[in-house]
């Protein structure tokens, strides 16, 4: 085992029991192996032991944001932008219910590439970025969009002159090392009337069910907490917050590229065959998620009063 990695207690209820749950590996990159656990008291899953805070980047790849990228090169990215524009995803969801808050101030706690905030700004919102990650953080000031370098727990208190209408994490959650700290950030950020946006891997959907070790979703060691609706309910809660909405989301290459985990050699599937399952598979997540559910979760969540 790696020995720089570091035994915790639960990230949300601080008890020090747990049980085992899966071994397994990092699929994507690495190939070493990572222990989820559940918290005997709360019921959290979490990795544990987990990787350290400053030695995580190793494990995030130059390709990690590619999927918030859309302006790349490649034959295959141009070709799911353009109907991704078609079969309106996460962008217009989040666009509505910003409209109907008359959300004008917005912030972005891990934009990657930034796509979502050019997008917003686009279309007339005032956007703000806060990314750990200082390749991404420049592309984005490039396109004056202010954005912070470092976690949002460490920027606080240049960022608290000013409220937010809406934050928004988008895949974000799932990696934070001090949700609690970091929600309790989030508090002092939203104006009163505000709403959080979560959008992040749910780790009781069938599809987690049925991959197990293999599913995309647990993405070790970079997911440090594998919430599901009754535990980030919970963490919301003892951090002030309720959930208003809690959907399944749109998301087809979670589901996909864990096929690539479960079957192929290589662990990827080829291109043309990842293209064939992704456009009918979204088409039937878009037209019955009510239904068939995915592996990931949509969530608005607004201060308790
Ligand atoms: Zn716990």
């Amino acid at each position: 085992m790696n020995e720089d990695l570091e035994y915790i207690n639960c990230p949300v209820c601080n008890s020090p029991h747990w049980e085992k749950v899966y071994v397994a590996k990092d699929y994507l990159y690495s190939l070493e192996v990572f222990t989820v656990v559940r918290c005997n008291s709360c019921g959290l899953l979490y990795t544990n032991p987990r990787v350290p805070q400053d030695k995580i980047g190793d494990y995030y790849f130059h390709d990690y944001f590619q999927y918030k990228k859309k302006d790349s090169a490649g034959i295959l990215r141009n070709i799911k932008a353009k109907f991704n524009s078609i079969l309106r995803g996460y962008q217009q969801k989040l666009l509505k219910e910003l409209e109907s808050i008359s959300a004008k101030n917005v912030l972005e706690v891990g934009p990657g590439y930034g796509e979502l905030l050019f997008f917003l700004k686009k279309l007339g919102f005032r956007v703000t970025g806060c990314e750990k990650d200082r390749g991404c953080m420049e592309r984005i000031r490039q396109s004056n969009i202010p954005c912070y370098l470092g976690d949002l727990n460490d920027v606080i208190d240049e960022i608290s002159s000013e409220k937010f209408d809406a934050v928004i994490f988008h895949h974000v959650f799932e990696h934070l090392y001090v949700p609690i700290r970091t929600l309790n950030s989030v508090h002092k950020l939203l104006s009163d009337d505000g709403k959080l946006f979560l959008a992040l891997p749910n780790s009781a959907s069938i599809e987690a069910k049925i991959f197990g070790k293999y599913w995309k979703g647990l993405d070790l060691p970079r997911h440090l907490v594998h919430y599901e609706a009754k535990t980030i309910e919970k963490t919301l809660c003892i951090s002030g917050f309720k959930i208003k909405q809690l959907n399944a989301g749109v998301f087809p290459s979670s589901f996909i590229e864990s096929i690539g985990f479960r079957f192929f050699e290589n662990r990827k599937l080829p291109k043309l065959l990842y293209l064939t399952l992704y456009y009918p598979l979204k088409l039937l997540q878009l037209m019955f998620t009510r239904l068939i559910g995915s592996g990931v979760m949509e969530i608005v969540a607004v201060k308790k009063r």
